[in-house]
């Protein structure tokens, strides 16, 4: 397998709510063990992006590829949705997601949390799920509260839940929409530690996030959104380090 090769791409793609475009001609790729960030004030488009790539929402016009493979479409223009079921299964269980407020299913402890989806959907046996579940809460820093309900964790505990929710499903990417937003400040770095580990171990992530830092910490390439188009994009060094848009600029200014 090369190194160049997508597991996401997007090319040129259009998403309206109704009158509304929200998305006007975006193209991401994110190669295979390489950790995009998107930044972007709020309403920018960001959130809608990520649940686009996994086809939590539909879009008008544009392709999506997962490993290459295009998304089957059906219809077209607000009437656009994809055609074939197996295939969204296919690409929606192989990108995880984590999202700002968790979650997390109130009723089950962190542990069922954690089995539900690869015993429920993926059908593996629930004895080798478990012992990965426990390895994954052992290597997010919360093996003692396997047996504890959601209820009973931090929001940084509840987050890092997901998180190991989110890879023992072993998907191909993971997607991140603002994971430490939620958080008190000082339950953020927890989180942020994870996230980092997971760069390191070279996960494929699109992580939209309103932390710079961590964005210019972790990416290979940043992005900026404003108003529903790439404003500005590069390696976090360049991005940050000497932004050319007045946009960009303003944000960043902003966002200290
Ligand atoms: P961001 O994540 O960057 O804050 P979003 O992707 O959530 O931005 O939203 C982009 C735009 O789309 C905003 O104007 C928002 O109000 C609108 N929007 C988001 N979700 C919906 C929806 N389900 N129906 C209608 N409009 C929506
Ligand atoms: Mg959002």
């Amino acid at each position: 397998m090369s190194q160049r090769e997508a597991v996401i791409e997007i090319r040129d793609l259009h998403k309206s709510y109704g009158a509304l475009e929200v998305l006007k001609g975006v193209s991401v790729r994110a190669d295979r063990g390489k950790v995009i960030s998107l930044i972007g004030s709020s309403g920018s488009g960001k959130s809608t992006l990520l649940r686009c790539c996994n086809l939590l929402e539909d879009s008008q016009k544009g392709e999506i590829l997962f490993n290459g493979e295009a998304v089957k479409w059906a219809g077209e223009g607000l009437g656009r949705h994809p055609a074939d079921r197996a295939q969204v299964t296919r690409i929606r269980t192989n990108l995880s997601m984590v999202f700002q407020q968790f979650n997390l299913w109130a009723h089950m402890t962190i542990l069922q949390n954690v089995m539900e989806c690869p015993v429920t959907v993926l059908k593996r046996d629930p004895k080798e799920v478990a012992v990965l579940a426990r390895q994954l809460l052992d290597k997010v820093g919360i093996g003692d509260k396997a047996d504890n309900w959601p209820a009973q964790l931090s929001g940084g505990q509840q987050q890092r839940a997901a998180i190991a929710r989110a890879l023992c499903m072993q998907p191909e990417a993971l997607l991140f929409d603002e994971p430490t937003s939620a958080l008190d400040p000082e339950l953020q770095q927890e989180v942020v530690k994870v996230i980092k580990d997971l760069a390191n171990e070279h996960r494929t992530m699109i992580i939209v996030t309103h932390d710079m830092r961590l964005a210019a910490d972790v990416s290979d390439h940043v992005i900026f959104l404003h108003q529903g188009r790439i404003e500005e994009e590069g390696p976090p060094e360049t991005l940050f380090g000497t932004p050319k848009s007045e946009r960009l600029k303003q944000f960043l200014s902003a966002s200290v």
